[in-house]
């Protein structure tokens, strides 16, 4: 039957809801297109394992509200998406899906979009997923930008508010304790190790422990990551990390990472509020991908571009800054102030 593609009707918090299906590649995904209000819609394509269909629909919403929101806090004429790439729990060659013909047939829808939706990478999508797409369509994140860099110069900026609201001086009298050593990880360690930062760091992943032991991270194991004592934690690894259990077991002062979502729920925002952790919202801190894709998408590549580009992000330390220091005034949760912003400048 091939390539399938439906718009579910009611698509309730989201402009728009597709399943695309193709049996025959093993394709199952779901585009959620949260608001072009601002413009067009940019997100990455997440390819995961799901509990359930409805649990990939949503993540797909709640990931594509969290870019929205996250370009209307960076001031970007820009909104947001998300694609979930559903890998089955079970997908052992040469039977799973054939992921290169995947990547290709949505790349087709993609471009069907015509620039409504602009795709980039995410957990599971990196370079070469990312060419596959870019033989169908034009609306991908150009090759030539680095998200994991971006993301973590995001990250960086918005510690130093961290560090600012916490009155650190000397960053290299701290400790900081990074979750989850990849793209972003990795690279938000290194810089804090050039500053003389003491960094602790966990990994499930063997490679990603090495390459980070190498540079300086002291190890330790995912368990522990989350209640080390630190200054600051900094959650790289996957959202939904921090419930009211795992609040009440943290041992830091402060909270700044890019990890998506990272709050299961209020009574976990609220929690951090009570205990005097400040938590810098990652709709805010981990934007500087966007910031470099969209930039570029409608802009180009020219120095004055990247010059432009590495100046928002470092506007995300003021962005930061402000948020947290409003939500201390009002006693509430710095994510939801920076919802409440982002909700404003989307408007509607
Ligand atoms: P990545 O896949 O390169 O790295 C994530 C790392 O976390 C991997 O090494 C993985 O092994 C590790 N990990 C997974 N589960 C873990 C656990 N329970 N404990 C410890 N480590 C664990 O991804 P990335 O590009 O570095 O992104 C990190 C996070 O930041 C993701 O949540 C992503 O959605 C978010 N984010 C990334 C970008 C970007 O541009 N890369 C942009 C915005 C947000």
């Amino acid at each position: 039957m091939g390539l399938v593609c439906s718009r579910v009707a009611w698509s309730g918090d989201v402009e728009e809801l597709l399943v695309a299906r193709d049996h025959a590649i093993g394709l199952h995904a779901v585009i959620a297109i949260h608001s072009t209000r601002r413009g067009p819609a940019f997100g990455g394509i997440r390819r995961w394992t799901y509990a359930s269909d409805d649990a990939a629909v949503a993540d797909a919403r709640a990931l594509a509200a969290a870019m929205s929101h996250k370009c209307a806090l960076a001031g970007l004429a820009a909104g947001g998406a998300k694609t979930v790439l559903l890998r089955p729990a079970t997908s052992v060659e040469p039977d799973g899906p054939d992921w290169d013909a995947c990547y290709r047939a949505l790349g087709d829808i993609v471009a069907s979009l015509g620039g409504r939706y602009v795709c980039g990478p995410d957990v599971g999508t990196g370079p070469p997923e990312l060419d596959a797409l870019r033989s169908r369509t034009r609306w991908v994140n150009p090759a030539s930008n680095d998200a994991g860099a971006s993301t973590a110069q995001g990250v960086l900026a918005g510690m130093r508010a961290v560090f600012d609201v916490l009155g650190v001086s000397d960053p290299s009298a701290t400790r900081v304790a990074v979750a989850g050593l990849g793209a972003v990880g990795l690279r938000v360690a290194r810089s804090l190790l050039a500053q003389g930062v003491t960094v602790l760091g966990a990994d499930v992943q063997p490679l990603a422990r090495e390459a980070a032991r190498a540079a300086g991270v002291e190890i330790v194991t995912p368990e522990q990551i989350m209640g080390v004592s630190c200054d600051v934690l900094s959650p790289c690894a996957m959202g939904g990390v921090l419930d009211e259990r795992t609040v009440a077991s943290l041992r830091c002062r402060g909270i700044c990472g890019s990890a998506n979502n990272q709050l299961v729920d209020e009574r976990a925002a609220w929690a951090l509020v009570e205990r005097g952790i400040v938590h810098a919202p990652d709709v805010v801190v981990s934007a500087g991908a966007v910031i470099e894709g969209v930039l570029t998408v409608q802009q180009g590549a020219s120095t004055a571009v990247r010059r432009q580009v590495h100046e928002a992000i470092e506007h995300l330390a003021l962005v930061t800054r402000q948020v947290v220091e409003q939500a201390r005034r009002e006693g509430r949760p710095p994510t939801d102030v920076a919802w409440e912003r982002g909700r404003a400048a989307i408007g509607g």
